[in-house]
């Protein structure tokens, strides 16, 4: 995963949101991220503080949601966490291997706070 240009679309769409809203400056910019969406913490946010500079986020916080890996087996109508980073779900009841991944793929921005 490559941090900065993420950190970098990340900013890009906060600040057309800011402009369209006419706002002087970004606040906070909340994230959502999956378990398994291959973005590494430190990275990011070593990333954002780098590229928020000279932007309408200069001043704002990143707000990073993270999100665990869940999984769904269709046999057992059980949803359950998936502790594995590499999303090799085993299903805790049947022990079969599931590739129904309920969430931890999601990488966005989820919310936008300007003044
Ligand atoms: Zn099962």
């Amino acid at each position: 995963m490559h941090e900065l240009g993420l950190a970098r679309s990340i900013l890009e769409i906060a600040e057309a949101y800011a402009r369209r809203e006419g706002a002087r400056a970004i606040r906070e910019i909340g994230l959502r991220v999956g378990a398994l969406s291959g973005v590494e913490k430190e990275a990011l946010e070593f990333a954002f503080e780098a590229a928020k500079q000279g932007t309408l986020a200069q001043q704002a916080r990143l707000a990073v949601q993270w999100v665990p890996l869940v999984a769904y087996c269709e046999a057992c109508k059980k949803e359950f966490e998936v502790a594995s980073p590499f999303g090799i779900a085993l299903c805790p009841v049947c022990k079969k291997p599931t590739a129904t991944l309920e969430q931890g793929l999601e990488l966005g921005v989820d919310y936008l706070e300007v003044e």
